[in-house]
Order: structure tokens, then C-alpha cells, then sequence
């Protein structure tokens, strides 16, 4: 693709600064996972909350993940401090607030309802807050939020059904459904019926596959659930004719790289495959999956990546081309961005 201005000219040692300054989309973050240890500590002593550890510090430590079970089990501990309104709507404006600093122009921000409902918090007050924060995050921060509702696959699909009941009166609040959690075990088609049904009611379908599973559940995520994006998909490089088919119909994957770094999916930075994906003609991205326990926002994700891969600026722009080319966004509104994105490089000096 030729493109209005020469990336060869930007010299690697900029290359920092260009990644930093770019607009982008956030397509894969769960708003649970931004929850920093202080926010955690805070909303405990409001909510008159206790959690098993004595600090700060003490908390962040614990952030020391094997695999991804031994994080989910950190996060749920985590979330437990989340009961109010307000609680939900501080936990999201923080979130956007970092966005915006790393010029995320556009967030589609996971939540997962079945973590605050089986422990006795509304629909109402969970969808509330975070909504909230969404709308003034337009006005404030110039951030456009959307919500996306996550079913917990290792729950059942009748939960799975239970819970969109409990979101339907909000439908106008979030744009779309994921499936997230421990992968293993929970392949996509155990929750083949829910999807179909939030098919039929408009809304936008995406799922984590391919994270630690195998490429069977891209497939299935693709073929059985008919999700528009892939969530992680980052396996599928052990099946070139999944790798032709997720080219062949533009399927977005948002990739998360310090995600995949701390939850060992690959052993080293240095050892990912975003190159590889972005070389296969692949519309991959860069997310921040659960920023406060993966150790780093949009940005970092950028600055460490390029600087472990040596990815280059031209993949720069195409990965934030690619952001808005796969968010949910207006077309209206993509290719403002677009334009936003074409004077970034074009006048970087
Ligand atoms: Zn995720």
C-alpha cells in the first residue's frame, strides 16, 4: 500500500515518540483488569470491604502470574470491592483518563456482569456507572466509549442466557457481546445458542479464542459463533489455512502483547508474533487486555513491543490503521480518524 508520506524518513530512534503521540483504538480491555492496586485499596475502605492483603504493595506483589487461572483468581479477589454506582463509574473514568493521555481516541471496553451479579450487585448499577463514564468521557476527555458485555465461559450458558435477560432493559448502553475467561476446556460452541440469540437482537459478536487454545476454537469462534473479531488469535500461526481465512475476510484480532508476556504465552517479548501476523496481511492490533496486572496501558504495549520486535514505523501506522479499521465505530468517525492518522505521520518531524 503506498501511503502519503515516506516512514523510511522516520528514524528508529523517533520511533518512540511517533508511537506515543499516534491516535489509536483500544478493541480488547476489560474494565475490571484496570483496577490498580491503589483504586482496589480505596474502594475497599469506602465500601467497608476486606481483602486478603495488608497492602498496597503487598497486592501488587501477588501480581506475579504463572498462566492465566492464577491471574483470574487475583482478578476476581480484585473486582469484589466494585458494589456502587459510583464505584463502577470511578473505575472507568480512570481507565479513560489513561486512554486518553495515550491518544486512544476510540475505547471498546469489555465489562464482565456475571462477576458483580453472582454476588448480589445489579445489572442496573453495574451497566450505570460504566455507562456514565462513557458519556462524559465524549465530552471531557475527548474519548468515544463503548461498551461491549462479556459472558464468563467458564460459567454455564444458561447463565450466559440469564445474564443478557438481566441486560436487555440497557441494550441502547453497551454495543455488543465477547466471550471471555479460562479458554481450555470452554471451547465456543458451548455457548453456540446465546450467540445466535444476541445475533438476532443486532448486536456486535467478538470472543477470546486462540489465547493458550487452539486454533479449532478460532474456527468454531468464526464458523459457530460468527463473531466479527477475534479476541488475542494469536495461535492461529499454527494453522496457515485459518492464518488465509482470517486475511480473506478481514477479520480483526486484537492482539495483547504484554498480556500474552505475562501470562507466558510466549516466553519472551522478543519471541512475539505481531510481525508475523501483520506480514500475513492480518488485521491485527495492539491492546492492553487487563492494564493495572499486565504491567502497562496502550502505549507501553507499543513502546515495549516495537522495541523487543523491531517493528518498524510503517507497521506503526498500519497498526493503528488497523485499530480503527476494526473497531465498531461509524464510518464517519473511522475515517476522521484515519485522517487524524495520516497528518500524525505526515507531519512528524
Ligand atoms: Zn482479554
Amino acid at each position: 500500500m503506498s501511503l502519503p508520506f515516506d516512514t523510511a524518513a522516520i528514524p528508529a530512534e523517533r520511533l518512540p515518540e511517533l508511537l506515543g503521540i499516534m491516535p489509536k483504538a483500544e478493541l480488547h480491555m476489560h474494565i475490571e483488569g484496570s483496577l490498580e492496586p491503589e483504586l482496589i485499596f480505596a474502594l475497599a475502605q469506602r465500601n467497608g470491604v476486606t481483602i486478603p492483603y495488608a497492602s498496597v504493595e503487598e497486592l501488587r506483589k501477588a501480581y506475579a502470574f504463572t498462566n492465566l487461572q492464577s491471574f483470574l483468581d487475583i482478578y476476581y479477589a480484585g473486582a469484589s470491592v466494585l458494589l456502587t454506582e459510583q464505584d463502577f463509574y470511578d473505575m472507568a473514568w480512570a481507565y479513560l483518563q489513561r486512554a486518553a493521555a495515550d491518544n486512544v481516541r476510540r475505547a471498546e471496553m469489555f465489562f464482565d456482569p456475571q462477576t458483580h451479579t453472582e454476588r448480589g450487585v445489579s445489572m442496573a448499577t453495574v451497566i450505570g456507572g460504566l455507562h456514565r463514564a462513557c458519556v462524559d468521557a465524549k465530552t471531557a476527555l475527548g474519548v468515544d466509549a463503548a461498551l461491549i458485555l462479556c459472558f464468563l465461559r467458564h460459567l454455564s450458558e444458561e447463565s450466559a442466557f440469564e445474564t443478557l435477560e438481566q441486560a436487555l432493559p440497557f441494550r441502547d448502553q453497551f454495543i455488543g457481546v465477547g466471550l471471555d475467561s479460562s479458554e481450555v476446556g470452554h471451547p465456543p460452541e458451548k455457548f453456540a445458542r446465546v450467540f445466535a440469540r444476541c445475533r438476532e437482537l443486532g448486536l456486535h459478536l467478538v470472543a477470546h479464542a486462540g489465547e493458550e487454545g487452539p486454533p479449532a476454537y478460532v474456527w468454531s469462534a468464526l464458523d459457530v459463533l460468527k463473531v466479527e473479531r477475534i479476541d488475542h488469535g494469536v495461535q492461529s500461526t499454527k494453522d496457515p489455512a485459518l492464518m488465509k481465512r482470517l486475511a480473506a475476510d478481514r477479520i480483526p484480532l486484537t492482539v495483547c502483547p504484554l498480556s500474552n508476556l505475562k501470562l507466558c504465552v510466549f516466553p519472551q517479548l522478543s519471541q512475539h508474533n505481531l510481525g508475523q501476523l501483520l506480514d500475513a496481511g492480518l488485521i491485527a492490533t495492539v491492546n492492553s487486555d487487563d492494564p493495572a496486572y499486565f504491567g502497562g496501558y496502550m502505549n507501553e504495549n507499543f513502546l515495549q513491543t516495537f522495541a523487543a520486535t523491531g517493528l518498524d514505523a510503517k507497521q506503526a501506522w498500519q497498526l493503528a490503521a488497523n485499530s480503527f479499521e476494526g473497531s465498531f465505530a461509524d464510518v464517519a468517525a473511522k475515517k476522521q480518524w484515519r485522517d487524524e492518522l495520516a497528518h500524525c505521520f505526515a507531519s512528524f518531524r
